[in-house]
């Protein structure tokens, strides 16, 4: 049976602490593939800020993972269009791939807000939770109240990187350095594409 993770994000930009959750999702839950599903509008993120478009977000992923076994950007939901549930996203996946095993991996933060997520009660008969733990002491109890208790939820311990997209949009705004936070390749694509105001 073949088992897909399944790592959603805003990914404005992707960076290694994404990677780096996918990677260790990939090689402890011996994954066959990871996908870095690339939201088309994340409506938890709508309104607050303007988003960098989502065929950019895409194009800095796929060069992100250009290479790396397991790792694939995914444009399904880009596909979809309009605004991006993880319920169709699990939906549609479940239809493409019916004998593989979905296992959804969100960090910790991510975890905790579940419970307000739309059709939570669909996603949770379709696949298995997997909490990515940063570092520090694993706050378990969350994630598997709001999962109902009687289904397992899974958990990867990775190290803290404190690093968070948005952080790394205000750096490259002020033309820093996010050498190593930010693999290669993504920065050339980032450079090329002339996101998030860096040109060259
Ligand atoms: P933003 O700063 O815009 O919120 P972000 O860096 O948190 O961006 P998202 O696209 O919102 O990135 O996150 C996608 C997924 O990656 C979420 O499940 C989130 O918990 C996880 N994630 C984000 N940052 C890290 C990190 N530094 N280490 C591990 N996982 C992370
Ligand atoms: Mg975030």
């Amino acid at each position: 049976m073949e088992r897909i993770g399944i790592l959603g994000g805003t990914f404005d930009p992707v960076h290694v602490g994404h990677l780096v959750a996918a990677c260790w999702c990939r090689d402890a839950l011996e994954l066959d593939r990871v996908l870095l599903v690339v939201a088309n509008e994340p409506w938890q993120k709508t309104g607050t800020r303007e988003l960098t478009a989502a065929e950019d977000r895409f194009a800095v992923v796929t060069a992100a993972v250009e290479g790396v076994d397991g790792l694939q950007a995914s444009h399904i939901e880009i596909e979809r269009g309009g605004p991006s549930y993880t319920a169709d996203t699990v939906q549609e996946l479940r239809v493409a791939h019916p004998g593989a095993e979905l296992l959804l991996a969100m960090g910790s933060d991510v975890a905790a807000e579940l419970g307000t997520w739309h059709r939570f009660e669909e996603i949770k008969g379709l696949v298995t939770l997997v909490v990515v733990d940063r570092g520090g002491a694993a706050p378990k109890g969350a994630a598997q109240e709001r999962w109902g208790g009687a289904r397992s939820v899974l958990h990867v311990r990775i190290p803290t990187l404190e690093i968070s997209s948005s952080e790394l949009r205000e750096r490259l705004r002020r033309g820093r350095s996010v050498d190593f936070l930010i693999p290669e390749r993504a920065i050339r694509c980032i450079r090329r594409l002339g996101l998030y105001s860096v040109s060259g």
